[in-house]
């Protein structure tokens, strides 16, 4: 893992400066002028020697925070990832900056594993990546030998929280590292926005002392739009079409679906892989790598694939399914548009959703009080899908979180939503669920307020009941939209004890006596659903004809780099430092070096390469 020749990436002290400064560090080797938001804030607390939790949404920037302390301390920075699949990726793009880099994982050979040694005891590694099973096993200690230790970076710091959503048990071991290595730094990194997974990291890896550090989680560049589901095929085709030429991720809630809807869409002429947990192993990964390495290709998975995904241009995030939390949403969809360009996130979800997940949570082997908190989470993210205001709003709020609303970047805010007032068709709608008996589910009642004469309707009698057709001045998709509002209103539930039956919620009785009036939002028109979508979402679409096109050669050299290398083509450079030479088209190294992203290291080693496109476009 450590790679061949060692002088290629023995930057020393004329990468990094003799002195070592955060500031310098960042300007040299990674080639960006400022710090963003509170990096430095962290930086320089851990290089003092201080323990740190880091909250910061995707994308903000949390990787140079441990990375730049670990070079600015003495010793070698120990960074604990879950993924062994990603941590070659990890290793490669640090190389790629000229720091020393490594990483110890069961899948390392011996002889890979006796020269990651002998880097580590000639003090020629500035960071090692190793999984958390590893760290506390005792071999590990005899690895480290008598080697200084910069710091400790426990990444994806949720997965040592049950509430959260990645729980792995080896994280809790992770809560002893200062026990066996006191005095070293450690710092906790998360996306994680729920405060109870919050609580509970800084607790379980005993960092309650820590100095936290939190940012907003607003993703300004993420547009959200969330459908009722009626073709969902159809519906994604539409949603696609806006995004040829883009990589982006489809979730589904089973495996069974994922390789239907991979195959689907690869007979519709969109590049689709699929992946699950379920799947043989090195096929899995190589999909995985296939979508990290590759530009325009779909990957369709179940929540098993994403968590620590750092490809930066994953332009859009598509749910077929309702997923479980609003925590779950915000991660997923958080997935798409970490270098900050525009992304779109897209979700199609119905009724059945809400009762399979139901089932899910009530069937699972969870504890009653977890039970209770899913089920809330549940409600929460279906009020999300159901609000007439501002999507970004509700996200935000639920995580405890002020925004103003009219963001400009979500459904509900780029057309307008209208209400209706629903008090009169909310009674009715509770009244056909009362007087059925509390005991069917959403399409039986829906067919005995239009007065559908059937098998079912008759036989129990429905047909001669007051309510028998007492909704029929409304569409039968009007009245799903109403039962699904209901519920994410609280006022009625459902029973997947008893097959999705909907059952009254206590709230139901003051509309009922007409205390409480009930405001629904209006569907819209089939006809503005189907419209044609026009916008395509890519980073190409903001520059112009010159422009475009040399952006288009820089990334067929990037990606002519990238494969001989075998890495994926952001780990070169990302689509932000294309687009900047595009636009900026410098012809010297010092023009080059004044560009974002464009460190020493990868001036050296690309800088002739992208100038010869770009000379070549004059
Ligand atoms: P996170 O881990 O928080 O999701 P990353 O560390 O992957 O985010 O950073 C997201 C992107 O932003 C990366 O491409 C990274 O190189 C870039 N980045 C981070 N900090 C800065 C900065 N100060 N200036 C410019 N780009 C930055
Ligand atoms: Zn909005």
């Amino acid at each position: 893992m450590m790679g061949a020749p060692d002088r290629q990436f023995s930057a020393g002290d004329a990468l990094f400066g003799a002195e070592r400064s955060p500031l310098g560090i960042l300007n040299r080797v990674y080639g960006y002028p400022a710090f963003r938001g509170k990096q430095q804030q962290v930086v320089e607390h851990v290089v003092s020697g201080g323990d740190a939790v880091v909250l910061f949404p995707t994308g903000a920037g949390k990787s140079l925070c441990f990375q730049i302390p670990a070079l600015c301390r003495e010793g070698v920075g120990i960074v604990v990832s879950p993924l062994i699949a990603l941590m070659r990726d990890q290793v490669e793009a640090m190389k790629q900056l000229g720091i020393r880099a490594a990483a110890l994982n069961s899948s390392l050979s011996r002889e890979a594993f006796m020269e990651v040694r002998r880097a580590l005891s000639a003090g020629k590694l500035d960071l090692l990546y190793v999984t958390p099973e590893r760290i506390l096993m005792d071999g590990f200690r005899d690895t480290i030998g008598n080697s200084k230790i910069a710091l400790f970076a426990i990444d994806e710091a949720h997965c040592v929280s049950q509430w959260g959503h990645d729980f792995r048990p080896e994280y809790r071991e992770l809560g002893r590292l200062a026990e066996h290595y006191p005095g070293v730094p450690r710092i906790a990194l998360t996306a994680t926005a729920d405060p109870h997974t919050r609580d509970d990291i800084a607790q379980r890896l005993g960092l309650s002392n820590a100095k936290v550090f939190t940012t907003s989680f607003d993703r300004p560049n993420i547009s959200y739009e969330i459908v009722e589901r009626d073709q969902p095929r159809k519906q994604l085709l539409r949603f696609l079409s806006g995004h040829k030429g883009n990589s982006g991720i489809v979730y589904c809630l089973s495996r069974a679906k994922v390789e239907d809807t991979a195959e689907w869409l690869n007979g519709q002429g969109i590049r689709a892989l699929p992946y699950h947990a379920g799947m043989d192993r090195a096929l899995r990964d190589a999909n995985q790598d296939a979508f990290l390495k590759e530009e325009d290709l779909c990957l369709v998975a179940t929540v098993a694939f994403g968590m620590g995904i750092d490809k930066p241009n994953v332009r859009y995030v598509a749910h077929l399914d309702l997923p479980g939390s609003v925590e779950a949403y915000y991660q997923e969809t958080g997935r798409a548009g970490r270098d900050g360009l525009p992304s779109e996130v897209w979700m199609a979800y119905g009724m059945a959703d809400v009762i399979q997940r139901r089932r899910m949570i009530d069937e699972g082997a969870a504890a009653d009080e977890i039970k209770r908190v899913e089920r809330s989470k549940l409600n929460a993210l279906l009020a999300i899908c159901e609000t007439a205001s501002c999507r970004r709003q509700a996200i935000l709020a639920h995580f405890g979180e002020a925004h103003a609303g009219n963001c400009g970047g979500c459904d509900s805010c780029l057309k307008p939503v209208e209400t209706w007032d629903g008090t009169e068709a909310a009674i009715k709608a509770l009244a056909a669920v009362y007087r059925t008996g509390e005991r069917f589910g959403t399409g039986h009642v829906v067919d005995v307020l239009l007065g559908h004469v059937n098998e079912k309707t008759e036989r129990f009698g429905h047909t001669t009941m007051p309510v028998f057709g007492a909704g029929n001045d409304l569409p039968a998709r009007t009245w799903q939209s109403v039962f699904r509002q209901l519920l994410a209103m609280g006022l009625v539930r459902v029973d997947h004890e008893a097959f999705g039956a909907l059952k009254l919620e206590p709230e139901a009785r003051a509309v009922f006596k007409r205390e409480r009036p009930v405001f629904f939002r209006k569907d819209r028109p089939a006809a503005e659903r189907r419209s044609k979508r026009t916008a395509q979402v890519e980073p190409r679409s903001v520059l112009s004809g010159g422009d475009g096109v040399l952006f288009d050669a820089l990334r067929t050299e990037r990606t002519a780099i990238a494969r001989s290398l075998g890495v994926p083509p952001y780990v070169v450079f990302p689509d932000t430092t294309l687009i900047a030479f595009a636009t900026e088209r410098p012809r010297t190294h010092k023009e080059m070096l004044a560009i974002s992203g464009v460190g020493q290291s990868k001036l050296e080693r690309y800088g002739d390469a992208f100038l010869d496109v770009i000379l070549s476009h004059d």
